[in-house]
């Protein structure tokens, strides 16, 4: 999800100083009109003219009403405005709260401490003023992810979302300048929620191997950005997410001042994750006592060990078909069955929680000593 198309590493502007790359920051002409190509200088390696269509389109969608980009993002290579814009924006995440099984606590405090304050800035002022910084932490594949994209769509936030590891491994010695791009465009798109994925590996207190200058750097712009976030009216919100909270220093901690943990799901939200996905299919046809027994099978699994398991059971129908001879060619959807007890219990023997025990009494410790329960 967070859009980055390659694993290879970018070293954008470095080496290849392509037309993009020798752009200059544009500089107002005198009494310039209201648009970019018109309000920018055509200075010979620095115009607006000298951008890709694309870039331009961007940077366009970002000019205020006097026709100027605005202060924060006056320094910034339009190259990374546009990957921004293109690869970690997102306008409409698709997911609503009721796409999460579970968490009615994690939603509650959400809901109060984020998506009404989005909504309603002029309420949530003075003493009702936001903190500005989110964790949700805990097992992997429980819903984090889900969480952030249902904030920005039920507070109608632009989304934003970058995975900290990416900005270590794939934008070496680029992450610092990345990371001033991505608060300069989400605060022009205000309400925005910026995600932040594996936030651990930005804010880590073990010092990296061998950190070195970048590395530094890039945290510690990364903790100025957070910093100003909040500050003044800015409707931004910063959601970090962690299933390694440990590693977390005293000073994210502190930024990040709400701390929510997001558990295994329960029982219900495990029956609810594969009724929910079943019947979206059409596929469902368990009974009350199937379902108990599945969920009685699937203790410790997480959210997305649940989404794996009725992936694999639901190829039990068409895997039966096949082994009868049916040739896949022709074979029609509705001679299928649809899933069975029996198909679970095949898919158990495949599908194995990816939790341990002993992993869930880390979390739930830092839970004690450093989650927000209220
Ligand atoms: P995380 O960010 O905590 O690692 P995600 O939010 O990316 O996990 O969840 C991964 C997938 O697992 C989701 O796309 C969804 O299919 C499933 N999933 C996890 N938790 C839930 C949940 N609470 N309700 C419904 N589906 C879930």
């Amino acid at each position: 999800y967070n859009g980055q198309r390659s694993n290879a590493p970018k070293s954008l502007g470095m080496s290849r100083r392509g037309v993009r790359g020798n752009f200059i920051p544009p500089v107002r002409t005198n009494g310039g009109g209201g648009s970019m190509s018109a309000g920018y200088a055509t200075a010979p390696r620095g115009s607006a003219e000298g951008l890709e269509e694309s870039t331009r389109k961007c940077l366009e969608l970002l000019v205020g009403p006097d026709g100027e980009l605005p202060d924060k993002l006056k320094n910034v290579e339009p190259r990374l405005i546009e990957h921004i814009s293109n690869e970690i924006m997102d306008q409409d995440p698709n997911v609503r709260w009721d796409d999460i099984a579970g968490l009615e606590h994690a939603k509650k405090c959400v809901t109060e401490m984020v998506i009404w304050p989005l909504l309603r800035p002029d309420i949530f002022q003075g003493c009702r003023s936001p903190g500005k910084g989110l964790l949700l932490f805990g097992p992997p594949g429980t819903g984090k992810t889900m969480i952030g994209k249902a904030i920005a769509g039920e507070a109608k936030a632009t989304f934003f979302s970058i995975s900290a590891s990416s900005l270590t491994s794939k934008w070496i010695g680029e992450g610092e300048k990345l990371v001033r791009a991505l608060f300069g465009v989400a605060s022009c798109r205000q309400p925005a929620v910026i995600f932040i994925d594996e936030i651990d590996s930005l804010l880590s207190q073990r010092k990296s191997d061998g950190e070195h200058e970048s590395s530094r750097r890039l945290k510690t712009q990364f903790l100025i950005e957070m910093e100003g976030c909040g500050s003044g009216n800015d409707q931004l919100l910063l959601i970090g997410a962690t299933n390694r909270p440990q590693e977390l220093d005293e000073a994210a901690r502190r930024r990040l001042s709400k701390r929510l943990y997001i558990p295994l799901p329960s029982a219900e939200a495990r029956a609810w994750i594969v009724r929910n996905l079943l019947v979206k299919d059409g596929l469902f046809a368990l009974s009350e006592d199937d379902m108990r027994k599945i969920c009685d099978g699937t203790e410790g699994y997480s959210g997305s060990d649940m989404s794996n398991l009725v992936k694999e059971a639901s190829m039990g129908p068409l895997r039966e078909l096949l082994v009868q001879g049916t040739d896949i060619n022709i074979l029609r959807k509705d001679q299928m069955r649809p899933v069975m007890l029996k198909d679970f219990q095949d898919a158990l023997l495949h599908v194995k929680p990816s939790v341990s025990q002993s992993e869930l009494g880390l979390y739930e410790d830092w839970n004690r000593q450093f989650g927000s329960h209220s």
